[in-house]
């Protein structure tokens, strides 16, 4: 747990979020200014800033969850498919410096990814 961290927050339940899943390591939750409906966070439940420094373990925890729920979210917004990605590190636009990984709905004919 990073002090500072608005997601850290979010895990220790101190800053309200839309909460789509949790498992033992790791957690998902609605974007707050979502690139879709249904745009979906997936994160570690421990601070990390990159991909590379989470253990394995957390690393398959996250991406376990990303592939259960992707085709959850996509039946529940009636999406045709998704963009799922990470900013991974600050000159990749990360902008939360705690690992997540974006699952953005995509709609037919919706005009281009992220
Ligand atoms: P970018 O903002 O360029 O996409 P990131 O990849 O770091 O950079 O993404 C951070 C994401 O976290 C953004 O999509 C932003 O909307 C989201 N976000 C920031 N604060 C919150 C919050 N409190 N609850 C949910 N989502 C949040």
């Amino acid at each position: 747990m990073s002090d500072d961290c608005i997601f850290c927050s979010i895990v220790a339940g101190d800053i309200p979020a839309r909460v789509v899943a949790e498992t033992d390591d790791a957690l998902a939750f609605l974007d707050a200014n979502p690139m879709a409906r249904g745009h979906t966070l997936v994160i570690p439940k421990a601070h990390h800033q990159r991909v590379a420094d989470l253990s394995r373990e957390e690393s398959r925890a996250v991406f376990d969850l990303v592939h259960d729920l992707a085709p959850r979210i996509e039946d529940a917004v009636d999406a045709d498919a998704h963009t799922i990605g990470v900013n991974d590190g600050p000159d990749a636009g990360q902008e939360v410096p705690h690992a997540h990984v974006h699952v953005i709905p995509r709609f037919d004919g919706d005009g281009g990814g992220p």
